[in-house]
């Protein structure tokens, strides 16, 4: 039963906002039980992340994330809880959808980016979201969750977040909307989207973006979704958008006063390379870009130019986008992301050892850069280069920001390539893991704890995480 009252509020908050039951929690035994501590939102909060690999994909590519890392890190900076880690993340996903999870994980789909129409208006939907952590909206909802063993609290969570179906949740949902309450559910989700609305349009503006994005974007989504009947996206269903919201989010606006804000070159080179891979017609997505290059700023116009490149790349016509990107590196010789570029159309035409020293050298330009660090690695793995790529794939093991299960996979291929089938099993169980894949991740350790006989260190570790994913396992099943 505690299971069952637990799952109806951690599903009605998320799913059902706008719609349905039930009023303000009502509190639950002592205080200890109504709320997480740092420690256990931090664990509900990484396990979240790992399990919602299993429902959606979760964008790998590294440019795109550090993009979107460093989008966050600025508005959070602004926020009451500047000095709290955020994880943000982007979903493949064509649904025009943004969420809060615990431990201030927050996700934006690919489909929402590219519905913006610049980077304030992404940077509105954020600033919302993040407003949602500062002012602990969700933590009634996630101290509910801790009626679950962590594993099922962290899946439940991620199926509901994102709006897909989750069978198990179909009855309890059922029972609590005959509950009743429904008004006061209502009244109480608006006052949290009112309150993220305000405190949202504060962390925007003092961030440096433009007040009047956040509704220049409620508004274009309004107008897109009059046509949609049924089909609202899953952002709108928890986020309606009302007139009276628009207007609210306007008035505010306007007390700030008016200047151009430009899109940062980050945010015109990140929309581009999300249309090419999401395009469904590479060939009109060209033509597009073709266009597009004639027109605007000099940084919309190397946007298009690199846009054009990636999809004549996709295309496989790699002459034609060597020849754009070669022309981008002259006039903009420190842009990370055209030297990434050129350097995988290289790849791609056989050019090995000069793609790799065009990642040599800009590594030298930009020690820092974890995208460029980890696609040199993964294009001395390409080549056979395994120990390069595993001195360098080591270095980065502890500077993980976010759980990145690309680098563990990394890792796998360059210990495979050396011989240390042990110490490849061991990164794909933890590849596996990262991904919420419990199951290959025990058949890995497994087979890993196996190999590392005679290697005491390696035999110790090994055995630990396979004791590690074992429990987490059994603690799933228990529910
Ligand atoms: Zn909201």
């Amino acid at each position: 039963m505690e299971f069952i009252r637990a799952l109806v509020f951690a599903w009605l908050y998320f799913a059902l906002p706008a719609a349905a039951a039930l009023p303000e929690l009502p509190d639950m035994g002592a205080p200890s039980d109504t709320v997480l501590s740092p420690d256990e939102e931090k664990h509900l909060g990484e396990a979240f992340y790992r399990n919602l690999h299993q429902h959606v994909r979760i964008s790998q590519d590294l440019e795109i994330q550090d993009y979107i890392a460093s989008l966050g890190g600025r508005l959070v900076a602004q926020s009451e809880m500047a000095n709290r880690t955020f994880h943000l993340f982007v979903v493949m996903e064509p649904e025009i959808n943004a969420f809060a999870g615990p431990a201030g994980y927050i996700g934006v789909n690919s489909g929402l980016i590219l519905a913006t129409q610049s980077e304030g208006e992404l940077a509105s939907v954020l600033a919302h979201e993040i407003a949602h952590v500062t002012q602990q909206h969700l933590r009634r909802a996630f101290a509910a969750a801790k009626r679950l063993t962590l594993p099922m609290a962290a899946a439940t969570l991620a199926a509901i977040l994102i709006g897909t179906q989750a069978p198990e949740l179909g009855q309890a949902a059922l029972i609590a909307l005959q509950a009743g309450g429904i008004q006061q559910q209502i009244n109480f989700t608006r006052s949290h989207e009112q309150e993220a609305d305000r405190v949202g349009i504060q962390i925007l503006t003092a961030s440096g973006f433009d007040p009047r994005s956040m509704p220049l974007f409620f508004e274009r989504l309004q107008q897109s979704t009059r046509f949609l009947g049924q089909n609202v996206p899953e952002f709108l269903r928890t986020h309606p958008v009302t007139s009276a919201r628009i207007a609210d989010t306007r008035a505010r606006a306007e007390t700030f006063p008016y200047r151009q804000y430009p899109d940062s070159i980050g945010y015109l080179l990140t929309k581009a390379k999300l249309q090419v891979l999401t395009a469904t017609d590479l060939s009109a997505l060209q033509k597009s870009f073709e266009t597009q290059r004639r027109q605007g700023t000099l940084e919309a116009k190397a946007a298009a130019s690199y846009g054009l490149a990636l999809s004549l790349k996709a295309q496989n016509r790699l002459a034609a986008s060597q020849e754009i990107l070669q022309a981008l590196i002259e006039r903009f010789p420190d842009q990370p992301q055209f030297i990434h570029a050129l350097a995988q159309v290289e790849l791609a035409l056989g050019q090995t050892e000069q793609a790799l020293k065009r990642y040599q050298s800009a590594l030298q330009r930009f020690p820092g850069s974890r995208v460029l660090q980890l696609e040199y690695a993964s294009a001395l793995l390409e080549n056979a280069r395994f120990q390069e790529a595993r001195r360098l794939l080591e270095a980065l093991l502890p500077s993980q920001a976010l759980q990145q299960p690309l680098l563990f996979q990394l890792l796998a291929r360059a210990y495979a390539g050396l011989g240390a089938p042990a110490e490849s099993q061991r990164y794909l169980a933890e590849y596996y893991y990262a991904t919420g894949d419990l199951e290959r991740a025990i058949e890995h350790a497994t087979v890993a704890s196996k190999l590392a006989q005679g290697n005491r260190i390696l035999e110790a570790i090994t055995q630990q995480r396979l004791q590690d994913f074992q429990a987490e396992d059994k603690a799933r099943k228990q529910n």
